[in-house]
């Protein structure tokens, strides 16, 4: 496997606290994504994704699912329920273990996770040392009642990751199609954490989306697999726009695994507070599978008729949090310039991962240029995400789609009329070509993909 690790911590440049608040303030204003339940003073940590948002994170789970499951004969879907009983985190490990260590400071009652302290004997808000209870752990699921009776069979959890049902569901998949080890089985959905200090806006939050993956094989092969998994997924970053330099796979410390782990690789993205996950990539053995064998009875493990043989397959996993890697996929692409003595805000996004394709901006609201602009609108519309803009000057309206990353902006101007052409204006270099009007689909298609 390459390493694709740079030698030292933190070119400083992006390291700002004020690029952060920028970007952060830039994804209120234009829709990306707000504080939930905002007019009745908001709720911690939750947030709303927004129409510019929800475009953005459909594009990154679209292009994991592309990339995961569409363009691979190996690898099936599954979406499980959130929803699940106590036996599926008795098992997991979960309900025992899936805790963080928390603390409270005695001068300033605030909370921290004493795991994530740059100094653990000091209170980063009131700066006193000495001031921390003895660590207590605090399981992180959130617990719910199923049905109209509180009692304990009622219990059930939200889950907390989606790869269990990945797990309790390896039986079924392996019945009912034609998959054989090395197989994978892929989810994209909601998990929940009661995170104990949630922050850096929707970097942690008690609810997210994530998407994993657990690729069953031979024990033989989990080595190699490991390896393929981590170059693999750490590649799909890189090919959708995320930077190289802001771009790293971290080997876990050996005092960093889990128990059952042989190996786990971080994919890390240099945020403006440090490196920081969006990716594990965990060789996990036999574990799982072992685990849920054990307290459902059930068999799991793959029969090869040609060898007589069974085994319990090991698993590679990669779990990816979608929410998180849309967050650093925006915060990649934001770049300011200085165009004619202003600055220039530009979310310089990869085509795939942009919210619009393109935008048309017919020159004036006059009914002769509006009229045609939205019929091509329309036709647009049905191969690509297409905004239409109206109002204030073409200048303005280029500048707003600068700050929504839309990699084109079709003009319909008086023109037009004349020609039956149109000008494309490019995002990046801000180049503007005369297209006809019946080649501006074919144009674009060849541009974004
Ligand atoms: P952390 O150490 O940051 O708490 P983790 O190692 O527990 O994360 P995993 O259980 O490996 O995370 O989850 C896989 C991915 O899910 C993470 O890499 C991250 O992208 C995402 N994720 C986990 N917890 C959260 C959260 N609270 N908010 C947003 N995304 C999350």
């Amino acid at each position: 496997m390459s390493d694709p690790s740079p030698e030292s911590d933190a070119p400083v440049e992006r390291s700002d606290p004020e690029l952060f608040d920028k970007i952060v303030n830039l994804t209120k204003r234009r829709g990306f994504v707000y504080p939930s339940a905002e007019i009745y003073g908001g709720f911690r940590s939750t947030y709303d994704y927004g129409p510019l948002g929800v475009l953005l994170l459909r594009n990154v789970k679209d292009a994991w699912w592309r990339s995961m499951v569409q363009e691979r004969g190996d690898v099936v879907g599954l979406d499980a329920s959130i929803l699940s009983p106590p036996a599926v985190w008795e098992a997991s490990g979960h309900l025992s273990n899936f805790t963080d260590p928390l603390v409270d400071c005695t001068n300033c009652k605030n909370r921290f996770r004493l795991d994530k302290l740059e100094d653990p004997e000091q209170c980063p808000s009131c700066g006193q040392r000495g001031t921390f209870t003895e660590p207590r752990q605090f399981n992180l699921m959130f617990e719910t009642q199923a049905g109209p009776v509180k009692d304990a069979s009622a219990t059930a959890y939200l889950r907390p990751e989606t790869a269990q049902g990945m797990f309790i569901n390896f039986k079924n998949v392996i019945d009912t199609t034609r998959v054989r080890p090395p197989f994978g089985i892929a989810q994209i959905g909601k998990s929940f954490r009661n995170e104990i200090t949630p922050g850096q806006f929707v970097f942690r939050t008690r609810e997210f989306e994530q998407m994993e993956m657990e690729y069953f094989c031979h024990p033989d092969d989990a080595q190699k697999y490991y390896e393929y998994w981590c170059e693999h997924r750490y590649r799909w970053y890189i090919d959708h726009g995320m930077p190289e330099d802001r771009l790293r796979l971290r080997p876990h410390d050996d005092d960093e695994l889990s128990h059952y782990s042989s190996g786990t690789s971080d994919v890390e993205y240099l945020f403006p507070w440090g490196w920081d996950e969006l990716e594990g990539i965990a060789n996990r053995g036999d574990f799982d599978l072992r685990q849920h064998a054990e307290h459902s009875g059930e068999k799991l493990e793959w029969y090869d008729q040609a060898a007589n043989e069974r085994w319990t397959p090991h698993v590679i996993e990669p779990a990816a949090g979608a929410t998180r890697t849309a967050m650093a996929f925006l915060m990649a692409a934001y770049d300011e310039e200085e165009v004619r003595g202003e600055t220039r805000v530009v979310l310089r996004f990869h085509p795939t991962i942009a919210p619009y394709k393109v935008a048309v901006l017919p020159l004036s609201k006059k009914p002769e240029l509006s009229g045609p602009a939205n019929e091509l609108a329309s036709e647009l519309r049905k191969r690509f995400m297409c905004d239409y803009d109206e109002t204030q000057s073409i200048g303005r309206r280029y500048r707003r789609q600068d700050e929504l990353g839309t990699p084109f902006c079709v003009t319909y101007d008086f023109d037009s009329l004349e020609d039956s052409a149109v000008t494309v204006r490019d995002r990046d270099s801000m180049e503007q070509q005369r297209i006809p009007l019946e080649g501006v689909a074919a144009y674009l298609a060849e541009r974004l993909h």
